[in-house]
């Protein structure tokens, strides 16, 4: 039994599949991607485009391979990455087995549209020969003829029984290392083509709503979405498709996942919106400090309240917890407990300097903990989880 049963996510069960290294689906972490939006003939700037996904967290990439010249450019990339690569793939059966055998970790491809069974037995033999795992990509812009004439426009019907159909193409092959996406730029569409895949199949999904738009409204109309499929369990791995840079996609699919406490990177940072009781300049400091705390890749939570309203009790629940507090000096908490106070002058070089020492204890606790055979759980800090 939970100790809070509010916060219980029950998870869709899936058959898991790897991409690469990466496992997803079953009971795997849910996975972050992003895709890269140089030429993948400019191998340099691909390369440096995807390492710096890789540093913002990413888990896996997606890389578009629209012609031959693209898929011999994956031969240099993938070894000079660390993260799997997944070759985006549209019609051309050639490009699919190209890129297996260049070492693309899964394809991104639709049985259904490559011509013929003949040329779908072609790729599923590349992609087996060569540990490369698919994902159908089904989106409601593009759908079937056939489908668009049965059901009228793209609903959720369609866009299930399109999934189930490429998906059919792979069984016939028993191949059955596949996750499926059903995106659609519209939330209430999107989610809904889920729902319906998530009980139509157990085959993983990659969840995600498509052109979600510029930094601010993609990031809502995603967190709506995905959150509302995260949060009744269904999604194994996610992209947030924005019109952003690729590390903005990383950096809010991470956010979603660790609002629902679903995965954790980095310091989540709790703090209040400031009003006339604040007793430091709120916005300011939390401004500064999530620019200055980016690096931090251990999970950690920080209170940055600007009064005794509320600051002691949102400290209790964190690593690291400042509240604002009279006659120029501060409170600040340490593991929940009141530590010591501060003055004005410091306070983001000072909880930096904090939060550094903190994650490095927690790594060295990790390291510490592994090497003598505990479990990530066992190890993990109390307010980490
Ligand atoms: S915690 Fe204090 S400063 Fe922050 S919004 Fe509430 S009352 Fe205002």
């Amino acid at each position: 039994m939970s100790v809070r049963p509010y916060r219980d996510i029950i998870r869709r069960k899936s058959r898991q599949i790897m991409v690469g290294k990466v496992p997803v689906g079953g009971d795997a972490p849910i996975t972050v991607q992003s895709m890269t939006n140089t030429r993948t003939t400019n191998v340099k700037g691909t390369i440096e485009q995807i390492r710096r996904i890789e540093l913002a967290g990413a888990d896996i990439v997606r890389v578009s391979c629209p012609d031959e010249a693209s898929t011999r450019a994956l031969r240099e990339i993938v070894p000079e990455v660390t993260v799997p690569v997944v070759a985006d793939i549209h019609f051309h059966y050639k490009r699919g087995i190209e890129a297996a055998e260049a070492g693309a970790a899964c394809l991104r491809i639709n049985p259904g549209n490559i011509g013929s069974r003949e040329r779908v037995r072609e790729v599923v033999k590349a992609a087996r020969d060569n540990n490369c795992s698919m994902r159908i990509g089904v989106n409601a812009g593009s759908l079937e003829k056939h489908l668009l004439e049965k059901y009228g426009e793209p609903c959720p019907e369609a866009m299930v029984e399109s999934a189930l159909e490429h998906a059919k193409y792979l069984e016939d092959e028993d191949f059955r290392e596949f996750k499926i996406s059903c995106k659609a730029s519209d939330v209430f569409l999107a989610v809904a083509a889920y729902q319906g895949l998530a009980e139509a199949c157990d085959y993983p999904l990659h969840i995600g709503v498509t052109e979600a738009g510029g930094l601010r409204s993609g990031t809502i109309k995603s967190s709506i979405g995905l959150g509302m499929l995260l949060w009744s369990g269904i999604g194994d791995t996610l992209r947030v498709s924005l019109s952003a840079e690729p590390e903005e996609e990383v950096k809010v699919g991470f956010d979603i996942l660790k609002s629902l406490n679903l995965r954790h990177r980095g310091v989540n940072v709790i703090s209040c919106p400031s009003c006339a009781r604040q007793q430091f300049d709120v916005i300011r400091t939390v401004e500064v400090l999530e620019k200055r705390l980016a690096h931090i890749t251990t999970p950690m939570t920080v209170s940055v309240i600007g009064c005794v309203v509320n600051g002691p009790g949102e400290a209790t629940m964190t690593d690291i917890g400042f509240t604002g507090g009279g006659k120029g000096t501060h409170q600040v908490y340490v593991n929940g407990l009141p530590d010591h106070r501060l003055k004005d002058d410091d306070i983001v070089d000072h909880l930096v300097g904090m939060v550094e020492r903190k994650a490095a204890e927690i790594e060295a606790e990790k390291a510490r903990a592994e090497a003598a055979g505990l479990t990530g759980a066992e190890a993990a800090p109390a307010a980490a989880q």
